[in-house]
């Protein structure tokens, strides 16, 4: 079956309409009419070629929404009409020790949303920036938010389980002091799901025109990173420090505010390394430098339903596919609240 998309031939050219073929639902498959897709910082490292193993043409679009429109006939968990989710995994081995632990997102037969290997034409994976997509209904999610909140709801695919799977996994509740280290896609809903967790939450960004909406997101206090005296006011005070900035910056900076036992948990996948940090910074205080990606399909599901439990939704701007490039340059500005998300409507005709 074709259908519209949008994508790139090359790293240096822009994204622009194409034509994708998706595959006759098979047993296990549902078929989904994609509504709307969130822009993830991912998609421009990957549709830019920063990171190696680029395929093209390249479609990106890992935070994907939309209706069921048909299942195979082993289908049982999902309907015609229901409303669903697919994030960044679509398929993996299903057997490893991580899968069954239901942590697909380390297993390394993982295959992502786009730029993976599938049988399915051309031979990698193409992403939801396109009016359709197929899944094996494992890798499915179901969205229990009300449907006009539905565009709001993509970026909780990967922006939302990208740090609600480490604020988790390091325990963050009430008593607990988490910092939030760049306010764009993935922080502003770090700092929503670190406050509705019970957390005591500082955000850290570098631009002070942020401060009062960092506030207004759950943040108790702001710190601009650039201002050495109000970082010094919280050394050695963070229980986790979550960090999701998308270029190379000074890891010391922030490592020193970690308390005994502390640990920093990187999520930003800048396309060339941090300078390695003084080793001193971890042995003092028996710190942690560790990293998280994304979250398991369970895990994706329990955040979902949180964010529905919780009302929490992604701050989004819509756009209309034609607005894809522009919308890269603002997002490397830093000029977007928080999340562009594409209504894929305006990929017909
Ligand atoms: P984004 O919306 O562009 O936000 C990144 C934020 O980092 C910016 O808003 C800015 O915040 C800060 N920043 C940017 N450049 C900086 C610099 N040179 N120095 C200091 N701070 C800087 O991007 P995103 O979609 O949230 O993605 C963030 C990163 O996470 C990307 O590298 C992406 O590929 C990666 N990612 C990883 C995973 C995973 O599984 N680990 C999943 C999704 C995305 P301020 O203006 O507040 O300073
Ligand atoms: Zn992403």
């Amino acid at each position: 079956m074709l259908v519209n998309a949008y994508g790139a031939h090359a790293g240096d050219q822009p994204l622009q309409p194409l034509q994708i073929t998706r595959r006759a639902p098979g047993a296990h498959d549902v078929q989904i009419d994609i509504a709307f897709c969130g822009i993830c910082h991912s998609d421009l490292h990957q549709v830019r070629a920063e990171w190696q193993g680029t395929q093209f043409p390249c479609v990106p679009g890992h935070e994907i929404v939309g209706r069921v429109a048909a299942v195979g006939v082993h289908v049982h968990g999902f309907r015609p009409g229901d409303l669903v989710g697919i994030g960044c995994i679509v398929d993996s081995c299903k057997h490893c020790a991580d899968c069954e632990d239901g942590l697909e997102n380390y297993c390394d037969g993982m295959i992502g949303t786009y730029n993976f290997p599938t049988p399915d034409a051309p031979g990698w994976t193409l992403g939801g920036y396109s009016q359709q997509i197929v899944v094996h209904e494992r890798y499915v999610l179901r969205i229990r938010h009300p449907e006009e909140q539905l565009a709001a709801v993509a970026p909780l695919l990967c922006a939302g389980i990208t740090t609600y799977s480490p604020l988790r996994h390091w325990n963050v509740g009430p008593g607990k002091k988490v910092g939030v280290v760049g306010i764009g896609g993935l922080g502003h809903m770090g700092i929503k799901l670190a406050h509705a967790l019970g957390a005591h939450v500082v955000a850290f960004t570098t631009s002070d025109a942020k401060r009062e909406a960092a506030l207004q997101l759950g943040a108790d206090e702001v710190v601009v990173s650039r201002n050495a005296e109000e970082m010094a006011a919280h050394a050695k005070s963070f229980d986790l420090i979550l960090n999701t900035v998308a270029a190379p910056h000074n890891l010391d900076a922030f490592l020193v505010l970690l308390k005994r036992d502390g640990t920093m948990t990187l999520v930003g996948a800048p396309a060339t390394p941090h300078d390695s940090p003084n080793v001193f910074n971890l042995i003092m205080k028996r710190r942690t430098l560790a990293g998280s990606m994304i979250g398991g399909i369970a895990e994706t599901q329990e955040m979902l339903d949180f964010c529905a439990e919780h009302g929490i939704v992604a701050d989004i701007e819509l756009v209309r596919a034609n607005q894809i490039n522009e919308s890269y340059e603002r997002m490397l500005k830093g000029d977007v609240k928080y999340r562009f998300v594409i209504d894929n409507a305006t990929l017909a005709g």
